[in-house]
């Protein structure tokens, strides 16, 4: 029986092999395969039937189950397609990482190995010795990969198997040991309790008497449990209640209880909730009830139906989601939710939790490795109905999925950016959605003009909500022109005098104020005030960054770091100057400030990177900041995220241009939406009117008039976004064109060019379909050293829908290349729908 198994190499189709006697094997099933002189985890994708000659066995089947179901087999495949990367690669990136072990198999000596065996050994097989010798120094298990790099051999995969074979050893697979969730202890209270009261009440009674310390365990076990649905950790009621964990078993042996184990709660779990209100029970608008009424039906309707929910900020969408949700999971549908990046968002899966319990599962990007394969597998093991996750929870091994939402569709966090597949977890999902022909709900409030082209083209439906939800009113918009206020010196630092005076008053007035700096990244770079020198990285073309709390100057894209200067090394001035701002920087410049002008000295806190990157940071200053016990928070996009504080009522943004001026198509566009989505963080309740105060030195420009003028007059934006999409046309542009980069690079810098120019010769310059543009250098022309080429490709969608022609040109330009040039030293890599910096 052959049986075809996808491994996570590039460019790689799935290899066969045959399968040992006696064992058998599932598709969907990770196994150990040989490859060349290596041993690699690989899946099977295909198992067929007839009988065929000699080839090369499987080592080892790692699974009992299949980690992957049919949807998701299907999903990865048509991934590797559109993406143009190997089934294993996907496959690969589908699992949770720790649930990827590069090998897995232990060895095992079964009996001594004297020295007379190693000489006769020696004669016999040298190298088979060699390694019966290293195994002879190891008392119990040893990995494979520990043998593979001891012995600086990777050819060890047949000598295994002659040893095995032979009888000296036995190879094992061991189930990831470590990886494995911690289980612990916990107790709940027994049925024969919860099914009669009489009983319970006589328990408690006996108890008090008795053995009060066991009636308060008792009573907390009761109290809890019927709280959060689940049991209680036992060490953790022992350290609450301040009595030893003997005394859960005193109550077990009595009968009161039963104890069991449970996968360990994480510390988020336990945090107390961001949430203030029962969503569950809020009464819908009427704009929001025809949505819900929308998308129930199509629910129903078992096919693939993409919908755009457009809804203003504040406007409800959340309650939307959870109302179909409610809807899908009555029917014993499942349910998948991505959000953009869910450590910035712990509100939003805290508003989840508070209506579905313990039927949400939250894939976590800060879950410990065991906690996420814990999760994982009890999601395939169908014990939840809703999969909160970010881009990679795409690939959950979630079944029945009856409804698909996109939260944010617009955040280009949903791209995958490195390794392989470079993948859109928004695309990805209304490849899920076809598959599992469900409806795919993309909410934003600024979507994507991918999608509003899809829209326009009747690909999706488009539903509507047009006004704040419980009465609120959109923030009031004040545009401060920085040209004009350094002209009139009415800046302090980076912040303007306007901005200043409604900061003290919201301080006064106990209101809360979020500064927000418009940029990726928070750079500030040093240079020299005498010849102008500017700190480079010693291995990329790119500007040091001075991070002021370490006192280093720190490159962003490969890492190196040196200690701050003292002076140039260019000219030896002492004059070096900090130019641009990072939140380091604003924060300083608003304590000095407003320290000068008010009575109480202001309490600010900065949240970025920085300051959030240990767990739960982030969601204490959130708390932090809701409680009213800090004033003021300066951050990056990080608080421009679904934050839904009610006594925020003002937001400042230090500089609009910041996004506008990037080297990046999509320029305008990331300004509209982020300046929307700030906005949006002003005035969320009727009670509290927001206003949002913007500086710029560029108050005419599209896309900052769109985004000021867009949520209040519907119009004006969709000008904008006609004038756009008209622009994005002409110059063949996304969403018309797929914008496909192909990335050449390599330490040698003749050699990057001349892979390129060969490259892209294979490639024709154009067809009907598409537009191969010449090799050129990036922004960033070096990075850890290596010199960088794109070529850039566009595939025009109107006569190409699928993209499968484009695909298949550069499947053959990237055969002949990779049969007749490809060198191991030039790395050469495919970003399919590229973000548009380069
Ligand atoms: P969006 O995600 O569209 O920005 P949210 O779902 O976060 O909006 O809702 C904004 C606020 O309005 C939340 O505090 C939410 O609880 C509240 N809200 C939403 N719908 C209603 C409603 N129908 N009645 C009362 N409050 C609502
Ligand atoms: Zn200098
Ligand atoms: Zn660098």
């Amino acid at each position: 029986m052959p049986i075809h198994v996808a491994l996570p190499l590039p460019r790689l189709e799935p290899l066969t092999y045959g399968l040992p006697d006696g064992i058998h094997v599932q598709r969907g099933c990770r196994v150990l395969v040989p490859l060349g002189t290596r041993i690699v985890t690989g899946t099977v994708v295909a198992v067929d039937q007839d009988a065929v000659p000699k080839m090369r066995h499987i080592i080892e089947v790692l699974d009992e189950e299949p980690s992957f179901s049919d949807e998701v087999l299907e999903l990865t495949k048509r991934i590797s397609e559109y993406y143009l990367s190997s089934w294993g690669e996907v496959l690969q990136a589908a699992l949770p990482t720790g649930l990827t072990p590069a090998t897995v198999l232990h060895v095992t000596v079964l009996r001594p190995i004297t020295d007379d065996d190693l000489e006769e050994m020696e004669l016999r097989a040298p190298k088979r010795a060699r390694l019966l010798r290293e195994l002879r120094e190891h008392e119990g298990e040893i990995s494979v990969s520990y043998l593979q790099r001891k012995l600086k051999a990777t050819a060890i995969a047949d000598q295994l198997d002659a040893l095995q074979r032979m009888g000296w050893i036995r190879l094992e697979q061991s189930l990831e040991q470590q990886r494995v969730p911690r289980m612990v202890r916990a107790a709940s209270i027994a049925p024969s309790l919860l099914s009669n009261e009489e009983e319970l009440r006589a328990a408690f009674d006996f108890l008090d008497a008795k053995a009060p310390k066991q009636s308060l365990a008792l009573g907390h076990i009761y109290l809890t449990t019927q709280r959060d649905g689940r049991p209680v950790e036992i060490a953790r009621l022992a350290d609450e209640l301040h009595v030893s964990s003997t005394v859960v078993d005193s109550l077990e042996r009595r009968g009161f209880v039963e104890i069991s184990q449970v996968i360990r709660r994480t510390a988020d779990d336990e945090d107390s909730s961001l949430v203030s209100r029962n969503e569950a029970v809020v009464k819908l608008t009427a704009e929001q009830a025809t949505a819900v009424e929308r998308i129930t039906e199509l629910c129903d309707m078992r096919q693939l139906s993409p919908v755009v929910l457009h809804g203003v900020t504040g406007s409800g969408k959340t309650i939307v989601y959870q109302r179909a949700i409610q809807h899908v999971i009555e029917g014993n549908g499942r349910v998948l939710l991505l959000v953009p990046e869910i450590s910035l968002t712990p509100q939003l899966a805290d508003r989840f939790r508070a209506v579905f319990g313990d039927r949400v599962a939250v894939l976590h990007s800060r879950l410990a490795v065991g906690e996420r394969i814990g999760l994982w597998q009890r999601i395939r093991a169908g014990e939840f109905d809703i999969v909160i996750g970010a881009r990679s929870a795409v690939f959950a091994p979630l079944m029945d999925v009856r409804l698909i939402i996109v939260d944010e569709e617009h955040e280009p966090s949903y791209k995958q950016d490195d390794p392989a597949p470079r993948y859109h977890g928004r695309d990805v999902a209304l490849m899920r959605g076809q598959i599992h022909k469900c409806p795919v709900i993309l909410g934003s409030a600024t979507p994507s003009l991918e999608s509003l082209a899809n829209v326009a083209a009747g690909r999706a439906t488009l539903l509507q909500l047009t006004h704040r939800a419980d009465g609120a009113l959109l923030p009031s918009i004040r545009v401060v022109d920085l040209r004009e206020e350094r002209k009139s010196r009415r800046l302090k630092g980076a912040i303007s005098m306007t901005a200043l005076d409604a900061i003290a008053a919201r301080i006064e007035r106990k209101e809360g104020t979020l500064v927000f700096l418009n940029r990726r990244g928070y750079a500030v770079n040093l240079q020299c005030e005498d010849c102008g020198d500017v700190p480079m990285c010693q291995n990329c073309d790119v500007a040091l960054t001075y991070h002021k709390h370490a006192n280093v100057l720190r490159c962003h894209y490969c890492g190196y770091a040196e200690p701050m200067r003292a002076a140039c090394t260019t000219c030896g001035s002492v004059d070096l100057r900090e130019s641009g701002s990072g939140t380091q920087r604003i924060e300083e410049d608003l304590v000095t400030a407003l320290n000068e002008r008010m009575e109480r000295t202001p309490r600010i806190e900065r949240m970025d990177a920085d300051t959030t990157s240990r767990k739960g940071e982030h969601r204490t200053l959130l708390k932090r900041f809701a409680s009213g016990d800090i004033d003021l928070l300066v951050g990056t996009q990080m608080i421009a995220k679904g934050l839904d504080i009610p006594r925020v009522t003002l937001v400042v943004v230090v500089n609009a241009d910041m996004s506008l001026h990037q080297n990046d198509f999509r320029a305008s566009e990331r300004t509209v939406q982020l300046l929307t989505q700030v906005a949006g963080r002003a005035g969320r309740t009727g009670s509290h009117p927001g206003e949002m105060i913007v500086q710029t030195s560029s108050p005419d420009h599209p896309a900052i008039v769109a985004a000021i003028n867009g949520e209040r007059s519907p119009d004006v934006l969709r000008a904008w976004e006609g004038d756009e999409l008209r622009l994005r046309r002409e110059v063949d542009y996304p969403p018309y064109t797929r914008f496909i980069v192909i990335e050449i690079s390599s330490l040698d810098e003749a050699a990057t060019l001349d892979h390129a120019r060969v490259l892209a010769a294979l490639i024709p310059a154009r067809t009907d379909y598409h537009l191969r543009l010449d090799p050129v250098t990036p922004s960033v022309a070096r990075i850890r050293n290596a010199f960088r080429q794109v070529i850039i490709i566009k595939n025009f969608k109107d006569k190409d829908q699928s993209g499968a022609l484009c695909r298949s040109l550069l499947r053959n330009a990237f055969a002949t290349y990779h049969a007749s040039y490809a060198s191991s030293s030039v790395k050469v890599t495919i970003d399919v729908d590229a973000h548009g910096t380069l």
